[in-house]
């Protein structure tokens, strides 16, 4: 099956997807940063007891500053990744290049559109079948 909007692009034309995508990761790091410094993280409490260290970190479970948090660090990767030049903007599931729509909606992604809904349907299989 061969998506005809998915034909390799040259070299050239993925040198400009690949700085669109690095501005698009830059700009949204910039907000994740500016959010994390509005909301800071529970777990930084200066001089708290244990206990009250035990309370933070049930409260960032799944916290705002934990998802940013996550999300810097897909975003650092994804840099890291153009700055060393491995970058290729395929998935990693079937090696085909990923289409620049979905990779300028969302630059972190590493997977095309299908491999990302057989991945989640396989999580969510996982995480529901209790035999
Ligand atoms: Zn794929």
């Amino acid at each position: 099956m061969q998506d005809p909007t998915m034909i390799s692009l040259e070299p050239m034309a993925f040198d400009q997807v690949k700085s669109q995508v690095k501005a698009k990761l830059l700009e949204r790091k910039k907000e994740l940063e500016e959010r994390m410094k509005m909301n800071p993280d529970p777990n930084a409490i200066p001089d708290g007891t244990e206990e009250d260290l035990r309370f933070a970190e049930r409260l960032s479970v799944g916290s705002q500053y934990e998802r940013d948090k996550r999300a810097l660090e897909d975003v650092d990767y994804i840099l890291g990744k153009i700055e060393d030049g491995t970058y290729d903007g395929k998935c990693i599931g079937c090696r085909d290049l990923i289409k620049t729509d979905r990779l300028f909606a969302s630059p972190t992604t590493e997977r095309c559109k299908d491999c990302q809904e057989a991945f989640d349907k396989s999580r969510n299989r996982l995480c529901y079948s209790r035999r």
